[in-house]
């Protein structure tokens, strides 16, 4: 079997073409776009996240600011600077980091956003739109996934419509973030669609599921727990996982994904590496719901145009 790598990074230079036009097409018709993030206390995978959303705003020249508040707040707090940001006439997207401190209720947090602002989807209003099929926004993890496997088969000659109708998607991994709107966008595309968490994974071993899969997009959070045996002769395999790992002889901080490249690609028909699968159109793709979200704020949505 030839693996195809499934280049997230190709993918999301493309993307960013589009989206820079959009951000440019909409300050020319006097919109204000700007994206702000709000993270509680010290953690790294926020920080990076941090740090990835300011470069990719200044590239795309969109309007970033970053409030951080100390692992000590409270509640009132982070509430206090959401109404801030739900009022600024400059920001269009906000987007609360994970994770909160223990002392945080994140549903509380999440409520707290103006829908229209949610470029994330966390507000139970954005949710339920999302799973009645009807969403507001697409949260930009899962919406990567699909845009980077769309493009894929698009490459490969595959008929998209097709491909799904006749096609099995597991889905590893079913947090509110990843892994239930994975599974809704697989819906969407009319495919067949299985849900695993820690619990089916741990009761019946996860190879039972795994191994049916047509495509497998793993978002659990557990370095290399998807190896060779795991999945079938030519699977599509969409690693979302990226878990920071110590190198014990260098020291060095190096990001892994979940799934065992190493094992698993020389089966898979097509697969993504990590770094640079689905995390560089993640970041892109949050920028684009800013973007969108500018439009429906100033109540002109481009009608030709997918959440
Ligand atoms: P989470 O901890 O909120 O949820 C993990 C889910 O995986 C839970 O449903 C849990 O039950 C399930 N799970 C854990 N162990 C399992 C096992 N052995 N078998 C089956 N299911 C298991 O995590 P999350 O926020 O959904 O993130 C998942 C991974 O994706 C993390 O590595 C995170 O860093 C990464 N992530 C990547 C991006 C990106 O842009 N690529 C964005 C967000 C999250």
């Amino acid at each position: 079997m030839t693996v195809r790598l499934i280049d997230g990074r190709a993918c999301a230079r493309e993307l960013k073409h589009q989206v820079a036009a959009e951000a440019k097409d909409l300050r020319e018709d006097g919109m204000r776009c700007g994206l702000a993030t709000l993270s509680v206390g010290e953690e790294f995978s926020a920080a990076a996240y941090q740090r990835r959303l300011l470069r990719v705003s200044e590239e795309l020249d969109i309007a970033y600011r970053h409030r951080h508040l100390p692992g000590d707040a409270g509640l009132d707090d982070v509430l206090g600077t959401i109404a801030r940001l739900n009022a600024d006439p400059e920001v269009s997207g906000i987007l609360v980091l994970r994770p909160l401190p223990p002392h945080i209720d994140e549903k509380v947090v999440f409520r707290a956003l103006d829908p229209l602002k949610d470029v994330e989807a966390v507000h139970p209003e954005n949710a339920g739109l999302l799973a009645l099929g009807t969403p507001r926004y697409v949260p930009s993890t899962a919406a990567s996934v699909y845009h980077l496997l769309d493009t894929w088969l698009d490459s490969v000659g595959e008929d998209r419509a097709d491909f799904y109708h006749r096609s099995l998607i597991v889905v590893v991994g079913r947090s509110n973030n990843v892994g239930k709107p994975a599974v809704s966008l697989g819906y969407a595309r009319q495919a067949a669609v299985e849900s695993i968490d820690e619990w089916a994974s741990r009761t019946v071993g996860i190879g039972r599921h795994t191994r049916r899969a047509d495509v497998l997009v793993v978002a659990a959070g557990r370095p290399g727990l998807i190896r060779a045996e795991h999945i079938r002769e030519g699977a599509i395999v969409l690693d979302v996982g990226i878990n920071p790992w110590t190198d014990p002889e260098t020291g060095t901080v190096h990001m892994v994904g979940d799934v065992d490249f190493e094992s698993t690609a020389p089966r898979a028909w097509g697969i993504t590496p990590v770094p640079g699968g689905v995390g560089p159109i993640t970041d892109v793709w949050l920028v684009r719901n800013t973007v969108t979200a500018a439009r429906n704020l100033a109540g002109r949505p481009d009608p030709r145009r997918n959440p």
